[in-house]
Order: structure tokens, then C-alpha cells, then sequence
């Protein structure tokens, strides 16, 4: 019964239905599940699996491609409504199944506490409320779409305006930025009235499953075996006491560079050199091989996947009209090959994406050669270990980004941009403890986290313990309602200090391989292919950096990114 799917080609799979896939999960919840038929099963169930990841990833992908192909939305929507309700009850069933076997199969152990641990929480009831915090999160989405401002005589985006944000003129930032937060306020009302809805729900939700809270709750829902709250809290007094200091350095010699005596916030993003942005390439073409010379530099084999990639269409970086925007890397489970999904109009920042996506990518292609689907598809691999796949590359890439490599720049130009990455990096931590610490309060003491004012009060408390740099005198209103702006609070609770765990352990594999390369990429490799069958400990301890929430383990990365940054400024 396995190898059913070998002969299926791509043009083959797009065109898959229901009635093609329900006879596999049908024989599959049928067959008898015993010590000797496990493996063909647990291998005929990937089959199956990869297909169906793979028939929705390639209908999500050409519709991002191309908006405006009307016929590939109406095959997304149909598997949205038709297909995806159906395989995700007939996956269920095989992982109740599975566990209710009681079988153990080697390098399956976290999958099924992953399993376990769903089926803890899953209850029937809660299956409405979910399409109602769907349906608030449409509503919260429309709020924030519609906050555009009138900016020299054309309709901008919150997004559009943030370049405004490094133009080099003061006055002309500060403008910028007012408009834009005078428009955010208007809706701070609303905003209001929905967060009290949100946070009526989820006391609902973890009520349901029996759990005393809603971070209880979500705690289980996202899969955090290896932390716990407390170690948050730890994490973020380790980042006051090692990242607020040198961010506070940071901004005073931006204010000394700047001319200026208070730090605004419209202050933190303009290039201190006082140069024009870089231009690091003026083709895609020209993109694309500079990036996999700098890829083979790292690893020849980082750089052969990369090429790889091109050769096979499977590189989309270019903007181009009816694109989606933003930029990601998706897995092809049956042909097990990623996708990259970009926007590149010729800045840094692309470079930077794809880089990143990069790291991504690599990740897909160790982690394939895992036997199973739920070893390494994308929700088995835990986020705090996924993004140190992309953040570390984007520093164990950095060191060649000159042309001198195969690279984009100048000496001048890498080290400006190098600055500006690490400093991106240190200036995301104590905004990443706001975000955190202040959905750890609100959840802690639900009744005061329902009254939006006392929400205002904690978040400014919070803004002063960790970004006492900047000076905020005068728009105190634009301060205390910074949660409103942050969507993941509303709509992705719990979700971001992922970000800042990542951060740690990339900077980590960073310093390695600045004493060995070789060893440094080898372990980091050697961690990706452990795809999800590792606890979150063991993934970083393979990489050759620890989990960590000590102020010790974030000084040592905090001393790397500072001094990099005072040796690299000598450069401009
Ligand atoms: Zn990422």
C-alpha cells in the first residue's frame, strides 16, 4: 500500500479533489494498526499527508503569484471549503487512532506528545468560538487596513509610511509620523471595544478546556513544553538588565550623530551616514547570483540547494503587478522542495528577506530526508527553533556581503549595512519584552486586562522600563495605546517571544562561527535535519547554542553585537 503517490507529478497533484484523497484516509483508518504494520502505515499516512500539504501550499502559492487569476482563488476557495474542513477531521481521526494504539515508534516520541497534547485541549464546543475569534480578527483587520493618511498628495499605508520614517530630514519624518499616529488614535475606541470581545472569548475558550486561564490554555495550544511563564518573566528582566543599557548607548550616539538633544521616535531608523539608501542590485538576475555566491561561501551545499531552486522555478523574487506582497518560504512536501516569495525592488531589505528565507529553505531541504510528515512539516517544527534556522543565516552570511565575495557592496556599504541589521536586532528585544510582558499581565489578571485604560497605564510602565530612550514628551496618548498597534497581541496572543528566543540562539551560532566556520555550519546543519523530533533544548544544544532566558547567556550576544558595531562604524 505505500509508494502510491511516486508517479504523481506536479501538473498531476494541482488537480487533486476530495474524491481522489478520501479513499487513502478511508483505507488508512480502516487498516489494521499493530507492531508489524506501523511502519507502512505511519509511511502510506506521510504519503497521503504530503500530498495534501503540498495541493494546498502550491493552490496558496499561485494565488500570491498572481492576484488576479481568478481561476487559481477559485481553487484555493475550494479547497478551503470542500477539501481542507475534510482532511484536517480525517487527519484527526488517524492521530486518535495512532494514540489510542498505544505503539511507540522510534523518532516519533514528540510528534505524539505534540498529538497528545492536542487532544488534551480539543474540545467540540470551542469549535464555534474559534470562527467567532476568526471573525474579530477579520473585524480588527479591517480597522487597520482602513488606517491610511493623506501623504504629499497621495493615499499611504501604515506600511508606505514607515519609509518615511528613514528620510533624512527631520521635519519631514516628524510630519510623517504624526499624521500617521493622529489617524491611529481615531480608532482607539474601537479598538477598545474589540479587545474587551477578544478577551471575553478566550476566558470562554480556556474555560472549556478545563484550564484556569487562557495562558494556560494557549501555553498548551502552542506546543511549549520546554518553558514555562516564569522563564519569560526571567528572560525579560535579563533583557533590561543586558539589552536596555546598550540600546541606551545606541541612542546616545545617534543623538550625537543626529545633532539632536531628544530621542523621538521618528529618530530611530534614519542611516546615520547621512547617504543616500543602498542600491544593492539592479536585476533580479544579478540578486540571485550574488546571493548564492554568498550562500556557497557559507556552505557549498547551502549554495548548491540554492541554485537548485533557480534552475527549478523555484525562486519568485521580483515585483511585479498583481503580486501579493510581503515575502515567505513554503514547503512542497510530496516533491520535497521549498519555494521562495518575495518582493525585491532593488534595497537592502531584500537582501535581507532573502536571506532569511534562505535559512528557511535550508531548513526544508535537511528536514526532508526525515521519513515522516509529522517529523518535519511546518507546524512540527517549533517556532523558536525555525526562526534561528533564518536569523542565523542572516548572520553567518553577513560576514560576506562584499564585493570582494561575490557579494553586493562596497567595504564602506557592508558595514552600514551590517549596522543596520544588528542594531534592527538589539533595538527588537525590549519591544519584543513590552509585547510579551504586557500579554503576560493581561492574562494574569483578566478582569484589569478587560478595562482598556488600565491597559494604557501597564503598557507605559512598560515603555519606561524598557525603552527609556526614547522621549515620548507630548505624545504620551501615542505611547500608552502602542498595544493597539501591535497585532499579535490581538490577534496571535502569546505568539512573538519566539522571535527573541530565536534572536538568542542565532547570535549564538554567530559567535561560533566566527571562531570556526566549518564546525559552527556543521552543527547548524545537523540541527535543521532533526526537523521536529527534538525538544526544543536538544534542537539548540545541536546547533551548538543553549536555550537560554539568563542575563549571562544574553550579555555575551549583546557584548558580540555592540562591539561588531563600534568596529564597523569605523568603516564609514
Ligand atoms: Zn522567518
Amino acid at each position: 500500500m505505500t509508494d502510491t503517490f511516486a508517479n504523481l507529478t506536479v501538473e498531476k497533484l494541482i488537480k487533486l479533489d476530495w474524491v481522489q484523497l478520501e479513499p487513502h484516509y478511508a483505507a488508512l483508518e480502516k487498516a489494521d494498526l499493530n507492531k508489524t504494520t506501523i511502519a507502512d502505515w505511519l509511511k502510506y499516512w506521510t504519503e497521503v499527508s504530503d500530498v495534501c500539504d503540498e495541493l494546498y501550499n502550491r493552490l496558496y502559492v499561485a494565488t500570491s503569484v498572481n492576484t488576479a487569476d481568478t481561476d487559481a482563488q477559485k481553487r484555493f476557495d475550494h479547497f478551503m471549503e470542500k477539501i481542507f474542513p475534510r482532511a484536517m477531521a480525517a487527519e484527526q481521526k488517524l492521530k486518535e487512532k495512532l494514540l489510542a494504539s498505544g505503539l511507540v515508534v522510534e523518532g516519533f516520541e514528540i510528534p505524539l506528545r505534540n498529538m497528545r497534547a492536542e487532544a488534551e485541549i480539543f474540545r467540540e464546543v470551542n469549535l464555534p468560538l474559534f470562527v467567532e475569534e476568526e471573525k474579530l480578527g477579520i473585524a480588527h483587520d479591517q480597522v487597520m487596513g482602513a488606517q491610511t493618511v493623506k501623504w504629499q498628495g497621495k493615499e499611504k499605508t501604515v506600511r508606505h509610511m514607515e519609509v518615511v520614517l528613514r528620510e533624512l530630514d527631520r521635519e519631514t519624518r516628524k510630519k510623517g509620523w504624526e499624521l500617521l499616529a493622529e489617524r491611529q488614535l481615531a480608532d482607539r475606541e474601537v479598538i477598545n471595544r474589540q479587545w474587551v470581545e477578544y478577551m471575553e472569548l478566550r476566558e470562554r475558550i480556556a474555560a472549556n478546556a478545563d484550564l484556569p486561564d487562557y495562558r494556560s490554555y494557549r501555553w498548551k495550544d502552542l506546543m511549549r513544553f520546554d518553558y514555562t511563564p516564569a522563564n519569560c518573566g526571567t528572560f525579560h528582566d535579563a533583557i533590561e538588565q543586558a539589552v536596555v543599557p546598550a540600546v541606551q548607548r545606541m541612542a546616545e550616539r545617534r543623538m550625537k550623530a543626529l545633532g539632536i538633544e531628544r530621542l523621538r521616535y521618528y529618530d530611530l531608523f534614519v542611516d546615520l551616514s547621512g547617504k543616500p539608501p543602498l542600491k544593492p542590485f539592479s536585476s533580479v538576475r544579478e540578486m540571485k547570483d550574488k546571493a548564492s555566491a554568498i550562500f556557497h561561501h557559507v556552505l557549498p551545499q547551502f549554495g548548491t540547494y540554492f541554485d537548485q531552486m533557480g534552475a527549478e522555478g523555484l525562486l519568485d523574487l521580483d515585483n511585479r503587478k498583481n503580486k501579493a506582497v510581503g515575502g515567505y518560504c513554503i514547503e512542497f512536501a510530496h516533491t520535497k522542495r521549498p519555494f521562495i516569495f518575495a518582493n525585491a525592488v532593488g534595497i537592502h531589505d531584500d537582501i535581507q528577506t532573502l536571506l532569511h528565507e534562505g535559512g528557511h529553505s535550508f531548513h526544508a531541504f535537511e528536514s526532508f530526508k526525515l521519513p515522516y510528515f509529522q517529523q518535519r512539516n511546518e507546524s512540527a517544527i517549533p517556532m523558536e527553533f525555525a526562526e534561528v534556522a533564518s536569523m542565523a543565516m542572516e548572520y553567518l552570511t553577513s560576514p560576506y556581503l562584499g564585493g570582494e565575495s561575490g557579494g553586493f557592496y562596497s567595504e564602506a556599504d557592508t558595514a552600514r549595512a551590517r549596522v543596520d541589521h544588528i542594531e534592527t536586532d538589539l533595538r527588537f528585544w525590549p519591544y519584543m519584552a513590552i509585547v510579551d510582558a504586557f500579554q503576560h499581565w493581561v492574562y494574569e489578571n483578566p478582569m484589569d486586562g478587560k478595562d482598556p485604560d488600565k491597559c494604557d497605564g501597564v503598557w507605559s510602565a512598560l515603555e519606561k522600563r524598557f525603552r527609556p530612550y526614547i522621549d515620548w514628551g507630548g505624545y504620551e496618548d501615542v505611547m500608552m495605546t502602542g498595544w493597539q498597534r501591535k497585532d499579535h497581541i490581538h490577534q496571535a496572543p502569546f505568539y512573538y517571544v519566539e522571535y527573541g528566543l530565536a534572536l538568542l540562539g542565532a547570535v549564538q551560532i554567530w559567535k561560533n562561527a566566527l571562531e570556526n566556520q566549518e564546525q559552527a555550519v556543521s552543527a547548524y546543519r545537523k540541527a535543521l535535519a532533526l526537523g521536529g523530533t527534538a525538544t526544543l533544548p536538544q534542537l539548540f544544544e545541536t546547533a551548538g547554542a543553549h536555550f537560554a532566558f539568563d542575563a549571562g547567556t544574553l550579555q555575551e550576544a549583546v557584548n558580540l553585537m555592540e562591539t561588531t558595531i563600534l568596529d564597523l562604524e569605523k568603516s564609514y
